[in-house]
């Protein structure tokens, strides 16, 4: 094959839609029920989407389609419910890993109300992710560009806003009163190589004295030092520490950016936020998407694999179209 021919296939290639290539397995406890809870993550089909079925229920619709329409309420994590109030917690960090490596459309059975939190990072999901393989689909993967500002305000000066760019960019800057997380800033130009070795390993966090007043009110019931980094009055708790010296801003990113693909799409913008949370990153995607004339969606688009960084992935099977 002459090197224009390979040049010519990878091209076409790049911005198909993707799954994953063989079925596989994550289990852990949910932070929130401190349930166990297994987590079947399975083929599926061009044009699906991620799509999350309660195992668990019986009678009653438990099919719950990643979608931003389809978001809830809920402290601490996002939440995504059907018609019926079939909800699953805690999907932040799959659909973070999900976007990262480029898998467009997946189904993930769950036997419980939560997905398994693991070591509270996206690294788990993305390793496996990674071993399973992934599948050229023959439908052009959509891509969502930002067309004018849209931003939104939180509580206690908190801010996010996005606005056009070529690529996928999230600039974030968090306080907390605790020195032991304090001010953290980050500047972060999205490709998928940059997310597994930068990002993906970024564990949630919290201070103990929410730990004690959640476990309190029921919640975070499943949160240890092994799925979480604590800490306390400037002291990080866990033994060995830090993974990275920002992760906590770095964790933050790591939830926007599977936040962000409740849109099902990849997004060309720049998210800016001061203080973020997911109610927040929740209710930006709500006001852009309310606005059509603040987006445009397209197809077809050499630039997916630019932001997505296909070409480092291995693994990757063709189906001919
Ligand atoms: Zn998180």
């Amino acid at each position: 094959m002459c090197l224009g021919n390979f040049l010519f296939i990878g091209i076409v290639l790049n911005y198909l839609q993707k799954t994953i290539m063989n079925p596989f397995y994550l289990s852990g406890i949910g932070i929130h029920t401190g349930r166990a809870l297994l987590a079947r993550i399975e083929p599926a089909e061009a044009n699906t989407g991620i799509c999350f079925w309660r195992e668990d229920v019986q009678g009653q619709d438990n099919k719950i389609p990643a979608h931003i329409s389809n978001t809830a309420n809920s402290m601490l994590c996002t939440r995504i419910e059907n018609n019926e109030g079939i909800g699953i917690n805690t999907i932040e960090h799959f659909m973070s890993a999900f976007f990262a490596v480029g898998i467009d459309n997946v189904n993930i059975y769950v036997d419980g109300p939560e997905m398994p939190i693991m070591d509270g990072s996206a690294a788990p999901i993305v390793e496996a992710l990674l071993k399973s393989g992934q599948r050229q689909q023959k439908y052009p993967t959509r891509y969502l560009q930002i067309l004018k500002e849209i931003s939104v305000t939180g509580e206690n000066g908190a801010w996010a806003r996005i606005i056009p760019s070529t690529s996928l960019e999230i600039c974030l800057d968090i306080d907390f009163p605790d020195p032991g997380i304090g001010k953290q800033k980050i500047d972060y130009s999205f490709s998928t190589s940059s997310y597994i070795d930068e990002i993906s390993g970024a564990r949630t966090f919290c201070m103990l004295r929410d730990v004690q007043n959640m476990k309190h009110a029921g919640l975070a019931k499943g949160g240890t030092l092994e799925n979480a980094v604590v800490v306390d009055g400037g002291k990080i708790l866990n033994d060995d520490g830090l993974r990275m010296q920002d992760e906590f801003v770095r964790h933050k990113v790591l939830d926007c950016i599977g936040d962000l693909f409740l849109t099902c799409m990849p997004i060309f913008g720049k998210l800016e936020a001061f203080k973020p949370g997911h109610a927040m990153t929740l209710n930006l995607l709500h006001t852009l998407m309310a606005d059509k004339s603040s987006y445009v969606i397209k197809t077809n688009s050499k630039d997916i694999s630019t932001i997505r960084g296909f070409a480092n992935l291995p693994n990757v099977a063709a189906i001919p179209a």
